[in-house]
């Protein structure tokens, strides 16, 4: 089969590779239908994870049909639809019943980071009863991707540990797909006001056309103060931190008001100064996390109602023989207004 296949940093291939066999009883083996590319994915072709290496097929989010079940797998079986968690889990270990999939003893993220993922003909899944999900009839499988990530995990980190509530004022700093996500479920809360922050123009006219209220560009690196005179010097409710750079924290440090959250959700590669000399005594919340994928089989129902229309954030098709320039056209986002990228079989 073919796979996009990782060779260290900045270098990758779209190659021939053997095709995943069932390794254990609790496997299963999806044929790949739809994928997409992830920003983590750009990050580990800058050699920012180092666990990923040589050989290692990237991706974790597709939707496929399952081509093979281990003997212990219960809920599915050939030929079923099947939308694919960026997050496998054994659904038996301490945190898994806590909900916490994503510490997942014999799980968590591993799929395109410490085994082999999505960006492929085939992938091998473990755990499969627990991660996988069924794609119910005549949906539409393309959009169904982004339930593998970038809508739980916008939904959990930024909205639901954000604590988003009606009426609320909430800034999202990071108009990519990620706090666009973030954006399209802030909504089941009925906030007052949605601010969104970001660098690219382009990026903020489509938060505009997802139901954000007040756009602001943050490239004059005034926006903790142009988000400030938007709520007459009080901030906002809720700071949701879709970048993952110290610039973006700090924005979301200066504005969140007394009694406030700031939910972090982007992925940072070095230390934020945290200003505890300004927040310790404004009653503020801050929460980090990654993603547990618990709250899917309800963004999967609002998808399917047509409440959630994750299809917006669809900006370029491919065939899976394109996914070199698929990646091209990802890296260059700004230049291409690409937000999230469909690659199919
Ligand atoms: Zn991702
Ligand atoms: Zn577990």
């Amino acid at each position: 089969m073919k796979a996009l296949v990782f060779h260290g940093p900045g270098k990758k291939a779209w190659e021939e590779k053997s095709r995943p066999t069932v390794k254990l009883a609790t496997d299963a083996i999806v044929k790949v239908t739809s994928t997409t590319i992830c920003g983590t994915d750009l990050h580990i072709l800058k050699g920012d994870v180092p666990e990923v290496t040589d050989g290692r097929i990237l991706g974790h989010e597709a939707v496929g049909v399952i081509d093979e079940v281990g003997s212990a797998v219960t809920s599915f079986k050939k030929g079923d639809h099947v939308i694919v968690s960026c997050i496998t889990s054994c659904g038996r270990c301490v945190a898994c019943k806590k909900g916490m999939y994503s510490q997942c003893e014999d799980g968590g993220w591993v799929l395109g980071h410490l085994i082999d993922g999505t960006q492929a003909e085939y992938v091998r899944v473990p755990h499969a009863d627990n991660s996988l999900h069924r794609v119910p009839a005549g949906a539409n499988e393309d959009e169904l991707v982004m339930l593998s990530d970038i809508l739980p995990t916008g939904f959990e980190v930024g909205v639901r540990n954000g604590a988003v509530k009606p009426g609320d004022t909430v800034a999202i700093v990071g108009a990519g797909p990620i706090g666009l996500a973030s954006l399209l479920t802030a909504q089941f809360y009925a906030p007052a006001q949605l601010i969104m922050v970001d660098v690219d123009e382009n990026r903020l006219a489509v938060a505009r056309t997802l139901g954000a209220t007040n756009m602001v560009n943050s490239g004059a690196g005034n926006a903790a103060e142009q988000i400030l005179a938007l709520t007459k010097g009080r901030g906002v409710d809720v700071a949701i931190e879709a970048v993952g750079i110290p610039a973006t924290f700090d924005i979301c440090q200066d504005i969140v008001c007394a009694g406030g959250h700031l939910a972090n959700v982007g992925v940072h590669g070095k230390g934020v100064m945290l200003k505890l000399e300004k927040l310790w005594a404004k009653n503020v919340t801050i929460t980090t996390g990654l993603v547990d994928t618990s709250t899917t089989p309800m963004l999967l129902k609002n998808v399917i109602a047509g409440r959630l229309a994750p299809r917006k954030l669809i900006t370029h098709e491919f065939a899976m023989d394109d996914f070199m320039k698929a990646y091209e056209t990802f890296a260059n986002a700004a230049k291409e207004k690409t937000l999230k990228v469909v690659l199919r079989a």
